[in-house]
């Protein structure tokens, strides 16, 4: 066996010397923040320790069927009079300010994620931008602590890694992505099944919305940017919830000279923006300019304010990025 590598073993031994631990992630959960959260949290379990789970968001009508997904608590905040834990696990969270959660400051931080530009603000932080999803990280993590993957960890790690590399279509995935997914298969999990959950599970009004958004879609920058809009209205039109979006905002990718997408939405927070790119087109730097973040090929951001030049900065920010790529 190859030796644990540094951060991973200060992580596995602060989690096997603890035993009570508090486990979060972002808020407005996808695949991977969920799964690897509540996968990790089955493993500690296993090991006899103590493990809460909170998150600012509820999870996506999408990931329901996730096993356990329900005993992941929805709170803006810990409570001060909560029980002291002996560390909390941040995943999937490149600053602390991602999670929505109060009161995670001043506790003993774990830090793992693999974003780009991870703000390393744990008192442990594990950091590999090398891995396909933060769940690739988290079975390292399992087979560090001694724990088994169970069939329900193998649904949770397996919905991780396929929604974040876009079904196997990412740019991070390598021979360790395979060799968990045949150890996740090994458990005996039916993965065409899971995927069709994950897939083929979507309500009516969802099919609906993608076809009015494509059918609306705004094409920049000699058809290289696809602009999708998502208004109230149009949720309303389609009878479809703003949690059954995931997904959508990869569509336009599929042609040919597509090479970023900018999807917009209105929200009680201010404008929503979720960017999409291919090969060398680096979106993660446009969101970060609007004070977001995310992955090269995937990023995103909220502009509280919006003025009516914010769109079109946007947009000129991505032309800039897709020229650049060129170059
Ligand atoms: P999505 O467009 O699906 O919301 O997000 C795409 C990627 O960008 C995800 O990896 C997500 O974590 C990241 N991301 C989205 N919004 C933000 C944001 O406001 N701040 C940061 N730091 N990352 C974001
Ligand atoms: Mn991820």
């Amino acid at each position: 066996m190859t030796p644990l590598h540094a951060d991973l073993s200060r992580v596995r031994d602060t989690l096997l010397r603890g035993h009570s631990f508090l486990l979060t992630s972002h808020a407005r959960p996808d695949g991977d923040s969920l799964g690897s959260q509540l996968a990790l949290a089955a493993a500690l379990r296993q090991l006899g320790k103590q493990v809460r789970l909170i998150n600012s968001d509820p999870p996506p009508a999408l990931y329901t069927f996730l096993p356990d997904v329900s005993t992941i608590d929805i709170a803006a905040a810990v409570e001060e009079d909560a029980e002291p834990f002996d560390a909390v696990v941040v995943l999937e969270c490149s600053s602390l300010d991602r999670p929505g959660v109060a009161g995670l400051k001043g506790r003993q931080l774990i830090n793992i994620d693999h974003h780009t530009g991870n703000g390393l603000y744990g008192d442990i932080n594990w950091h590999d931008v090398s891995a396909c999803a933060c769940a690739e990280m988290v079975f390292e993590l399992i087979d560090a602590l001694g724990a088994q993957v169970t069939p329900a960890m193998a649904t949770q790690l397996y919905v991780a890694i396929l929604t974040d590399t876009g079904s196997f279509r990412h740019a991070n995935i390598t021979a360790r992505t395979f060799e968990i997914c045949r150890r996740i298969a090994q458990t005996g999990i039916n993965a065409a099944e899971v995927a069709a959950q994950v897939y083929n599970n979507g309500s009516l009004g969802r099919v609906r919305l993608t076809g009015m958004l494509l059918d609306r879609m705004d094409l920049q920058d000699d058809e290289r940017i696809a602009v999708l809009v998502l208004t109230d209205a149009m949720l309303v039109e389609a009878g479809c919830g703003a949690d059954d979006l995931e997904g959508i905002v990869n569509l336009p990718l599929a042609a040919r000279n597509v090479r970023a997408v900018i999807f917009f939405k209105e929200t009680d927070d201010g404008l929503r923006v979720s960017l999409r790119s291919k090969d060398e087109v680096d979106v993660r730097r446009v969101a970060v300019l609007f004070g977001g973040g995310g992955h090269p090929n995937a990023a995103g951001c909220t502009v509280e304010h919006p003025t009516p030049e914010t769109r079109g900065d946007l947009v000129a920010r991505v032309a800039t990025a897709i020229a650049d790529s060129d170059t």
